[in-house]
């Protein structure tokens, strides 16, 4: 292997990676600027086996998506709807104690909350979200709402991004997702999601979130008009604001899927472009302790082979997932836990299932 590797002119990065150091922004515009898959491939799996040696987690979880009603307009997404628009929806609190309740024969270890900016709804509303959740299911970690849901729950409030997670933390709050990063990129915010937070200020939310000791994830929705460099850029400054807070868990590189979207003209990313993103994210965030490789948007065959390319987590069974099949995902619905466990198994790695803080439930060896 080290054959292939001297061959791609990238040995000089392995040779870090295998020391346990950092590498440098352009280290990584090499990375990217090499079309040697396997070389990135192994270079990545030298960092991922030094920080999860072959544990490839996956976790019971379910996701709630409570409104798709949004007053933003970001051109990639095939989620939202204008208020009374045909496909418009916000389910009452008794809908989602409904979708939790049918569920609780399952050992959920984590409920995904995240949606639109819906003004109709009072901010006490998303606040009850959580609230009744929990209720239901006081065992299971609730992660919730994004760093642009938390800046707006600010804006309808008036109250301060600490005191709206105050307030979401005594409701059940423990964790938080990635989205609404994008790419830290203010050409590419002007273009595509103009009213949306700054790369700063996404992560000054994150780092409060941290200081409250909630811990949170991020992502980067890549495959659209997106430069190289920009990409990098967005995994330094990841990267720089974990070496603050350490709070960040996992980092989820996420696709983006063109169908239904008013950039539909885009072809979708190729499996060889997921592979280089999954594998240079890893190489590139060496404080970052898990990779995900998110099967919803993947599809499993992807999701599967990202183990071997720097991935170390699959996400979950999910059941029912609208975001990414909106856009066209046509991925299932759903996975069960034996099916997760196979498709793990079947690559040399260990299944480990996980609760949304990584702690082990069971594992079997593979
Ligand atoms: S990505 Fe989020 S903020 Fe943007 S339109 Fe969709 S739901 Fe709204």
């Amino acid at each position: 292997m080290d054959f292939i590797i001297r061959q791609s002119g990238l040995f000089d990065i392995y040779e870090k990676v295998q020391a346990g150091q950092r590498i440098s922004a352009e280290d990584g515009m090499r990375l990217f600027d090499s079309n040697d898959i396997v070389a990135i491939g192994k270079i990545a799996d030298a960092r991922r086996v030094r920080i999860n040696g072959r544990n490839a987690y996956f976790t019971m979880n379910q996701h709630i998506n409570p409104t798709n009603v949004c007053r933003n307009d970001c051109l990639f997404c095939a989620f939202y709807r204008k208020d009374g628009e045909e496909g418009a929806y916000r389910m009452s609190l008794q809908t989602i104690r409904h979708k939790v309740e049918e569920r609780l024969a399952e050992n959920i270890r984590e409920i995904h909350i995240v949606g639109g900016l819906d003004e109709q709804l009072p901010y006490q509303y998303y606040i009850d979200v959580v609230r009744t959740v929990k209720e239901i299911r006081p065992e299971v970690n609730i992660k919730a709402y994004t760093a642009v849901e938390i800046a707006f729950l600010s804006e309808i409030s008036g109250k301060s991004w600490a005191e709206v997670l105050n307030d979401l933390i005594a409701a059940g709050l423990n964790t938080m997702p990635g989205g609404g990063a994008e790419v830290f990129s203010p050409r590419v915010m002007r273009k595509l999601f103009m009213d949306k937070l700054t790369a700063a200020q996404w992560i000054e939310i994150h780092h409060i979130a941290h200081s409250k000791g909630i811990r949170t994830n991020a992502t980067m929705l890549y495959g659209h008009i997106e430069t190289n460099r920009e990409r990098i850029d967005h995994l330094i400054q990841l990267r720089e604001a974990q070496d603050i807070s350490g709070g960040f868990l996992t980092f989820i590189p996420l696709a983006f899927h063109p169908e239904n979207t008013r950039m539909h003209k885009l072809p979708l990313a190729t499996g060889f472009t997921d592979l280089k993103m999954i594998s240079i994210s890893r190489i590139m965030l060496d404080n970052f302790p898990h990779i995900k490789a998110y099967w919803v948007m993947l599809g499993v065959n992807i999701a599967q082979i990202a183990l071997s390319f720097g991935a170390d987590d699959i996400d979950g069974s999910v059941v029912e997932e609208r975001i990414y099949h909106m856009a066209g995902s046509k991925s299932a619905q759903m996975m069960t836990k034996k099916q997760m466990q196979n498709l793990i198994s079947e690559t040399g790695h260990i299944p480990v299932e996980r609760d949304a803080l990584y702690n082990e439930i069971v594992t079997q060896v593979a």
